[in-house]
């Protein structure tokens, strides 16, 4: 829910979903990976302290009895640590109920904060971060303009774990088209399990015409997966996990063909089985440009 007449479309993760909204900056800062339809339509924008108050003051008083509250849009932690800070400490004096605040950060955003800043935030009542790690390879990250490397991936994770945030990490199955699906599982999972995060969700690959990616489809130049290409791939990524502490698993969000999840490491065979047992029904002749379910 939220309290907003400011442009452009709203999202959110999906454990979010009975959050309050603050929408702090409007679109995303780098805005430019090709597979990313979300905030093509917003320019980014940081929005002035005295209406995020304003929102704050009119969010509260509409919702009192809201416990968990998301700062978006895309990258929250773009704002400078002063400004963040002041928007924490007025959301937990303005909502009595509020236990959570969590937020999406790039690696960008993460590198930019020192320990001390991340620290800061942490103990502020910033609990949970969300970072789309997308891919651990190299190649891809540079194919899709993601803006980061998998290194820089690596450190943003850790420092986000260091300074005592929850991390919900984003991977994107398919994203190195039948081209690059072994280095993207492989590279993905190294990435994965050098930040071992709190939770990691794997989402499929969506790729309407609306965004620069389906160019590269139409050119012949990126390849999707099949059905049996995205179950292969999560079978390969998940079979190369070396997680040392313990972090759920997620592959439910709509866009994805199978339904799979569980606690790894300790659940990591379980779900291979599982996988496995679909395999032989999947089709391995169509690519396909997404879940059916999304168009
Ligand atoms: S994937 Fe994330 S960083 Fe990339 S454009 Fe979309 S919202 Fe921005």
């Amino acid at each position: 829910m939220f309290i907003d007449d400011a442009e452009g479309l709203v999202f959110r993760p999906p454990s979010e979903a009975y959050s309050f909204i603050l929408r702090a900056t409007i679109g995303c800062s780098h805005n430019t990976c090709t597979f990313c339809p979300m905030y093509k339509e917003s320019r980014f924008r940081v929005r002035p302290l005295d209406e995020i108050d304003g929102i704050i003051e009119r969010g509260a008083a509409a919702y009192p009895h809201i416990r968990r509250l998301f700062i978006a849009d895309g990258d929250a932690l773009v704002l400078r640590t002063d400004q963040l800070l002041h928007i924490i400490e007025k959301c937990y004096a303005s909502f009595p109920a509020l236990t959570r605040i969590g937020a999406y950060a790039t690696p960008a955003d993460l590198n930019r904060k020192t320990p001390e800043e991340l620290k800061a935030l942490h103990d502020a009542g910033l609990a949970i971060l969300y970072m789309g790690i997308e891919s651990g390879d190299d190649a891809v990250l540079t194919h899709v303009n993601k803006g980061t490397t998998a290194a820089a991936t690596i450190t943003a994770g850790q420092k986000a774990l260091a300074a005592g945030f929850k991390l919900s990490a984003m991977i994107l199955l398919g994203l190195g088209g039948q081209e690059r699906t072994h280095e993207h599982a492989l590279h993905t999972a190294d990435v994965v399990s050098a930040i071992n995060p709190t939770m990691l969700s794997a989402l499929s690959l969506i790729i309407p015409p609306t965004v620069p990616l389906y160019e590269d489809v139409q050119r012949g130049t990126f390849t999707p997966l099949t059905a049996k290409g995205f179950i292969r791939e999560l079978r390969e990524l998940l079979a190369h996990t070396e997680m040392t502490r313990p972090c759920i698993f997620r592959s439910n969000h709509v866009s994805n063909l199978a339904p799979v999840g569980g606690n790894l490491p300790q659940d990591k065979e379980k779900m291979i089985q599982a996988l496995d047992l679909m395999l032989p029904h999947m089709d391995d002749t169509t690519p396909l440009l997404g879940n059916i379910h999304n168009f």
